[in-house]
């Protein structure tokens, strides 16, 4: 019984080995890799082989390796371990990556940080990606498009990221402007109909806001003065503007008939002066001068003629034109200074001026647009300019004195005529031709007068 007991086990003992061998006999040999199974590699650097082992019963096998790995190009290689077992391939892989380490760069165009209106949708103004090794990788680039930002993301081919962001400020930041159509200074005369020429209003968040612009003051054409209008108009982010329009309401000017307005420029002087005056007080003729700055000796001139009645008026305090027309600041300092000497002298404040050379003058070419802004603003400021329609040619291209009479009596026309003379230090043909122009005048039926705020205004074309 015991024998068969022991017999039972050996039996039981060999049939497990049978089975153990026969097991490990049918298993295949396994590539075991040394290493990782994923290995990444910097460019251009180099690579080492780590090999490969086998797991196995029985007898040594060899690996076969096959497989190449460029370090000097980013990519994924693939490196391949195999052998054969009883007519089978048994195999494994690596993955060698090969990369590089910088990113790459993403530029912009237009503002980082940009400032927009409450739902404005921002318009891209463009952008460059850049990269070490792929190049240019603008149109890799991917925009993810938030509210309060646009983030513009990147990869190289090496996997390395970029991201920038553009952000935006919802905030209306700029006031509407106003602008007015027609003169911001608007002259009326007296007792007729002011008649608004319009404005328009508009913000860069709001758009139009024409309709929403209040205008306050009032203008009252029967009394003489100068009105405000208040233009005020404000966008939803609360920013107002306002402008101002000047009106004023001055005389209507008088329709003359055949009124001669004798103006003499450039004075005074010791030698001409006192003659014309003398003569003007004879007949009994009222005349405008238009004064240059002069020495104090002569202000009795001034003086004397504004008691005499004509008219004191402001030519220029240097008459240098390439220093007056150099800038409008120069042109008000130098008017200043006359009118303050002129006003001294005579106690009242000057209004009528006439630009050195005219209005039409092309001597301050030099200074593009200057007679356009100064002709606006001198009457902004309330002064009125007068050029002439007579020449007397006195200032140059006359040799006597009966050449300047022709000039002007050929030149007298019905409506208003205001001669240009010149009582500068020894001008003669001048003196000489005053008296004849004169009765020329009244015996042709023609009124002398001196320039006034009412006098129709005679300006020429303005050449700059
Ligand atoms: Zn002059």
């Amino acid at each position: 019984m015991k024998k068969y007991v022991i017999y039972k086990i050996f039996i039981i003992f060999i049939y497990i080995c049978v089975i153990m061998t026969l097991f490990f006999w049918n298993q295949s040999p396994k590539i075991i890799l040394n290493g990782e199974r994923e290995i990444t590699v910097l460019l251009n650097e180099p690579y080492q082989e780590l090999g490969a082992k086998v797991k196995t019963v029985g007898q040594k096998q060899h690996i076969k390796i096959e497989g190449t790995v460029d370090t000097q190009k980013v990519g994924d290689y693939k490196i391949r371990y195999f052998l054969t077992d009883k007519g089978k391939t048994i195999e494994t892989t690596r993955t060698v990556k090969v990369r590089e380490t910088e990113k790459p760069t993403i530029i912009l165009s237009g503002n980082m940080r940009v400032n927009m209106c409450p739902n404005q949708e921002y318009q891209e103004q463009g952008y460059e990606s850049y990269d070490n090794y792929d190049g240019k990788l603008t149109d890799k680039v991917i925009i993810h498009k938030l509210k309060d930002k646009w983030i513009y993301t990147v990869e190289d081919s090496s996997h390395n990221p970029t991201a920038i962001a553009r952000e935006f400020i919802y905030e209306d930041i700029e006031a509407p402007s106003i602008t007015l159509q027609g003169s911001s200074v608007v002259i009326v005369y007296q007792n007729e109909t002011y008649q608004e020429s319009g404005y328009q209003a508009y913000d860069n968040c709001d758009g139009d806001l024409t309709n929403q612009v209040k205008v306050s003051g009032t203008v009252n054409t029967a009394v003489l003065g100068t009105y405000e209008l208040k233009y005020t108009v404000s966008d939803t982010s609360g920013h107002i503007t306002e402008e101002t329009r000047i009106v004023r309401v001055t005389p209507k000017p008088i329709e003359t008939g055949k009124t001669i307005y004798l103006t003499f420029d450039d004075g005074p002087s010791r030698t001409i002066t006192p003659s014309v005056l003398q003569i003007l007080k004879e007949e009994n003729v009222k005349a405008t001068f238009f004064i240059i700055n002069h020495d104090d000796s002569l202000n009795y001139l001034i003086r004397q003629a504004h008691e005499d009645g004509h008219t004191i008026a402001i030519h220029s305090y240097t008459h240098n034109y390439r220093q007056i027309y150099a800038s409008e600041e120069a042109f008000f300092e130098d008017l200043r200074l006359m009118s303050e000497k002129l006003e001294e002298i005579t106690g009242v404040k000057p209004t009528i001026t006439r630009f050195p050379g005219g209005s039409s003058n092309t001597v301050s070419r030099f200074n593009p647009g200057i007679m356009t802004r100064l002709a606006k603003e001198l009457t902004n400021k309330g002064y009125i300019y007068f050029d002439w329609n007579i020449g007397s040619g006195d200032a140059g291209g006359v040799s006597s004195a009966y050449e300047v009479y022709q000039n002007v009596t050929s030149s007298l026309h019905n409506g208003t005529n205001v001669v240009l003379m010149h009582d500068y230090e020894s001008n003669y043909y001048t003196l000489n031709a005053l008296r004849d122009i004169i009765h020329y005048g009244k015996n042709n039926g023609y009124t002398f007068s001196n320039i006034t705020e009412t006098t129709p205004q005679i300006k020429h074309r303005i050449a700059n």
